[in-house]
C-alpha cells in the first residue's frame, strides 16, 4: 500500500517520519541547535542551497521539527506548513508577513483576547489599516471587503461565544479581490477541518490546544501552499525567532498519534452534555457548533465533521451563578485554557476576557453568565454528573 492511499488516522501515525541511521521506531527527537558539516565546501554549499534533509540552525530547521510539519501540513491537506513557538507567534507572523504599511486587512471582531490585540493595535502601529465586522453578518464582509483589500482574518468557530463564520462565503469575497484568507481554526481541531476545501490560504492553530492535548507545552502552526509557507512566512518568522523548540514539535508530534481518538471522543461528550442540558431551568442557553440547538448548525455542520471539543453554558444568574457553579465542580479544573485531557472550566469574562470593554461584550454575545467547559477524557458519565450536580448547587 502506498501512502498516497492511507486514511487520514494513519497518516497522523507515519506520515513525514524521518529516521536515522539508527532505525529507531518511535520518531527521534533532536535536540540541536546547530549542524556539523563535513568541510569547508559543505558548510558553503549548505548556505547557498539546502536540501530536504539538510539544516543550518534550529531556528530556521531541525529534522524533529520538520517531521512535525510536514504531518500537520498531511492532515490539513495543504503543501507546506511552518511551526511557531505558540499559537500567537503562529498568528501575529502569518499577518506581519504578508502585510505592509498602506495594507488594508478585514477582520472579524468576535476574536481571541491576544488575536484582537494584533489585529487592533500592533497592526495599526505598523500602519496596516483595520476593519473590524461582526463575522456572521456577510453584508458586512461584503461592504468591508475593498478592492485594494490585501488580507481577511477570522477564527472559523470564535473563543468562547461559538459564533460560526461562513467560510466558503468569506474566501469567495475575498479571493475575488485578490486577498489572502487567514484563519486562525484553533476551537475546530485539525480533525474536524474542511477550511482547506472552503479556500483558506494560511490555516493557523494553536497546537498548544488539541494536538499537546494534555496541557503541557506550547506550540504553533501556520499551513498553506508552498509559495507562501517557504517565502514570506518562513523568512518572516525564521529571522524574528518565532520558531517552536525541537523538544515541544516531538512531544506535539508524537501526540498527533492519539489527536483523532482524543477529540473525537471530546467531541461525542460534547453532543451528550448539551443534549443532557438543553432546556435545563438554570439556564438560558447550552451552545455547540454542531449541536441542533445552535442556531447555525446548519452552516456548522457543512463545515466542520464536529464543532470542536468546547461548550458554552449561560447561566440565568450571571456572574453569582457562574461562580458559584465553578466552585461546585469536582471532576472540571477552573482554568482559563482547553483542549486538555482534563475537563476544564472558564469564566470568560472575569479571566481570558477580561480586557474586552464592557459596552462591547454585549456586541459578541459574552454575557455574565457565560461559562466555557472544555471537554476532558475523563469518563463521560463522570463529566455529565459533575455539570448536573454543580447546576443543582447554585
Ligand atoms: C489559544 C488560542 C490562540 C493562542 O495560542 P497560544 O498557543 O496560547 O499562543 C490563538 N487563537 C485561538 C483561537 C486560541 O484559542
Amino acid at each position: 500500500m502506498t501512502e498516497k492511499n492511507w486514511k487520514p488516522r494513519t497518516r497522523l501515525i507515519h506520515h513525514g517520519a524521518r529516521r536515522s541511521q539508527y532505525g529507531e521506531v518511535s520518531e527521534a527527537l533532536f535536540l540541536t541547535q546547530g549542524f556539523v558539516y563535513d568541510s569547508a565546501e559543505a558548510a558553503e554549499a549548505r548556505f547557498v542551497e539546502q536540501g530536504d534533509d539538510e539544516f543550518i540552525y534550529a531556528r530556521y530547521g531541525n529534522p524533529t521539527t520538520r517531521m512535525f510539519e510536514d504531518r500537520m501540513a498531511e492532515i490539513e491537506g495543504c503543501e507546506d506548513a511552518f511551526a511557531t513557538a505558540s499559537g500567537m507567534a503562529a498568528v501575529s507572523g502569518a499577518l506581519m508577513a504578508i502585510l505592509q504599511a498602506g495594507d488594508h486587512l478585514v477582520s472579524s471582531r468576535a476574536l481571541f483576547g491576544s488575536c484582537s490585540y494584533v489585529v487592533s493595535e500592533v497592526l495599526p502601529k505598523f500602519g496596516v489599516e483595520t476593519t473590524m465586522v461582526d463575522g456572521m453578518d456577510l453584508d458586512a464582509w461584503k461592504s468591508a471587503i475593498r478592492p485594494d483589500t490585501k488580507a481577511v482574518f477570522l477564527e472559523s468557530i470564535s473563543n468562547p461565544t461559538l459564533e460560526v463564520i461562513d467560510l466558503k462565503a468569506v474566501c469567495d469575497l475575498a479571493h475575488a479581490v485578490g486577498a489572502i484568507v487567514v484563519v486562525d481554526n484553533a476551537m475546530c481541531t485539525p480533525v474536524f477541518s474542511y477550511a482547506k476545501e472552503a479556500g483558506a490560504d494560511l490555516i493557523i492553530y494553536s497546537t498548544t490546544k488539541h494536538v499537546d492535548g494534555q496541557g503541557r507545552c506550547l506550540g504553533g502552526i501556520i499551513a498553506g501552499d508552498r509559495d507562501l509557507i517557504r517565502g514570506p512566512i518562513e523568512m518572516y518568522v525564521k529571522h524574528t525567532g518565532g520558531a517552536i523548540s525541537p523538544f515541544n514539535a516531538w512531544l506535539q508530534l508524537k501526540s498527533l498519534e492519539t489527536l483523532d481518538l482524543r477529540v473525537r471522543q471530546q467531541a461525542a461528550t460534547a453532543l451528550t452534555l448539551c443534549d443532557a442540558l438543553e432546556g435545563h431551568r438554570a439556564l438560558n442557553f447550552v451552545r455547540y457548533p454542531t449541536h441542533k440547538a445552535h442556531p447555525q448548525y446548519d452552516l456548522a455542520i457543512s463545515q466542520a465533521e464536529a464543532g470542536g471539543t468546547v461548550i458554552t453554558i449561560d447561566l440565568k444568574g450571571g456572574k453569582d451563578a457562574a461562580f458559584k457553579f465553578l466552585n461546585a465542580l469536582d471532576v472540571f479544573t477552573i482554568s482559563n485554557n482547553f483542549a486538555d485531557a482534563k475537563s476544564i472550566a472558564t469564566h470568560p469574562c472575569t479571566t481570558t476576557h477580561k480586557n474586552v470593554p464592557v459596552e462591547k461584550r454585549a456586541e459578541v454575545g459574552l454575557t455574565d453568565g457565560l461559562v466555557r467547559l472544555s471537554m476532558g477524557l475523563e469518563d463521560p458519565e463522570d463529566i455529565l454528573a459533575d455539570v448536573l450536580g454543580a447546576l443543582d448547587a447554585i
